[in-house]
């Protein structure tokens, strides 16, 4: 079987791994002309997935992971200290990468035959069992199986379901990393991701491995920060320091002065100074607009989607690598169990199955938002006990892999 993948980031490679392996002849079709090393920032995965990971040979067994077993809460409070007042700790159990060591490791494990760089698709249809697709360059090909796995603006997903659109939370995250001696007097504690809460927003930071962590143990500080923000605002917010419009992120390196300039005095003002300051430090934020998005169909015919182009989840759950692998993962076991005359029936059954598990995720990352963003308590007058009540009273009923142990 003919396998096209849109896409070679997260859930493209782990798709092209998984089901070349099922003995398809797989082509994974990516636009950028290099590698998408520093790409993504730090990410968060549960223990299981990365064990799991290396047993079906993504990973290799040293991936480098920082393990998290607890997050605190703190709130502004110049007349305690400048770096806060903490309100409450919660144990979590969650595991820190770097986005590249997560993307080579998959990168890797590809064929260097089957992955094609400047390959930018533009069209993509399905006639008579045969998918079609063209690139930028006027390049056609087909496929018996087309996977879109092109990220939040997937042009297959345009292309092939129209009438989808994803829909803005509200607000966005400014999104950062940088060196770990920025910290200046203040240390984040071995296993701690502290989250700093305010009105309609909080900022969170956890340590990350860099590139080197192996040989040299050397750490960076990957941090994110939300703000609401009218949808109207978007139209300005989104052109970067070239005069480029961009649809739901800003890269490093392409925010104007003006941004810079928005950032910092938002950090100065709902958060305490010597957090702020790790702000003002890093030398490249980047933007990144929160949108929530589940298409209507997960398959239709031959052609199906992964990943992003797929599920949009607010980072909250931090759930975004995970589904991009764990679709790939479902999607190999569909097709593992099934002849290729199968084939559309197979992933009629898998858009089932997909449509439930990724409405639970949706689900789950807009309670969370909501709790932490949109409608949150007042956090100065809250204690331990309180936050504690507030807690449960969210989570009740909800599955969520980092307090799994507490939830049970
Ligand atoms: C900075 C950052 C931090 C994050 N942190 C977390 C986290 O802590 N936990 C978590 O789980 N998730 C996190 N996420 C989200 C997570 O990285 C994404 O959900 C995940 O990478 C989605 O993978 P994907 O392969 O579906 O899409 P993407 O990574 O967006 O990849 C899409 C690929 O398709 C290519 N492409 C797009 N259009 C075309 C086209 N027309 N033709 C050919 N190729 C095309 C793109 O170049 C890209 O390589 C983070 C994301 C970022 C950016």
């Amino acid at each position: 079987m003919k396998i096209g993948i849109v896409g070679g980031s997260i859930a493209g490679c782990s798709a092209a791994i998984l089901l070349g392996r099922l003995g398809a002849e797989v082509s994974v079709l990516e636009r950028a002309s290099h590698m998408l090393l520093g790409k993504g920032a730090g990410i968060v995965l549960p223990e299981n997935l990365i064990q799991q990971c290396i047993h079906l040979d993504l990973f290799d067994n040293n991936i480098p992971p920082l393990p998290i077993s607890t997050r605190t809460l703190t709130v502004k409070d110049e007349k305690f200290d400048h770096s806060g007042k903490q309100i409450w700790q919660q144990p979590i159990d969650v595991v820190a990468l770097n986005w590249s060591d997560v993307y080579f490791n998959l990168y890797k494990r590809i064929p260097n035959n089957s992955y094609c760089y400047k390959e930018e698709i533009i069209s993509a249809s399905e006639t008579n069992n045969i998918c079609h697709v063209e690139t930028s360059q006027g390049k056609k090909y087909t496929f018996d199986l087309l996977i879109a796995a092109d990220g939040i603006d997937s042009i297959v997903r345009k292309k092939i379901l129209p009438q989808y659109s994803s829909d803005y939370t509200g607000y966005v995250a400014w999104r950062g990393v940088t060196n770990m001696p920025e910290l200046g007097q203040y240390k984040i504690p071995e296993g701690f991701m502290p989250c700093y809460v305010y009105k309609n927003g909080h900022l969170l930071i956890y340590p990350i491995p860099a590139s080197d962590y192996q040989t040299s143990g050397t750490k960076l500080l990957n941090w994110l920060i939300y703000e609401e923000f009218d949808s109207n605002a978007l139209e300005k917010l989104l052109v970067d320091n070239n005069g480029i419009k961009h649809s739901a992120s800003l890269p490093p390196r392409s925010l104007t002065a003006e941004h810079l300039k928005h950032l910092k005095q938002f950090s100065d003002r709902v958060l305490p100074r010597n957090i702020a300051e790790i702000i003002h430090k890093t030398e490249k934020p980047f933007l990144q607009i929160i949108l929530d998005g589940q298409v209507p169909h997960y398959a239709k015919s031959r052609i199906c989607f992964v990943g992003d182009a797929a599920t949009i989840l607010r980072p909250h759950s931090g759930s975004g690598v995970l589904k991009s692998i764990n679709d790939s993962i479902n999607l190999s076991k569909i097709l593992e169990c099934s002849e290729e005359s199968d084939l559309v029936t197979a992933l009629q059954a898998w858009d089932v199955s997909q449509k439930t598990i990724a409405h639970q995720q949706v689900s789950l990352a807009k309670t969370l938002g909501n709790a932490l963003v949109t409608n949150t308590p007042p956090w100065e007058k809250m204690d331990f006990e309180i936050v504690d009540e507030w807690w449960k009273s969210i989570m009740t009923g909800r599955e969520w892999y980092a307090t799994r142990q507490q939830l049970k």
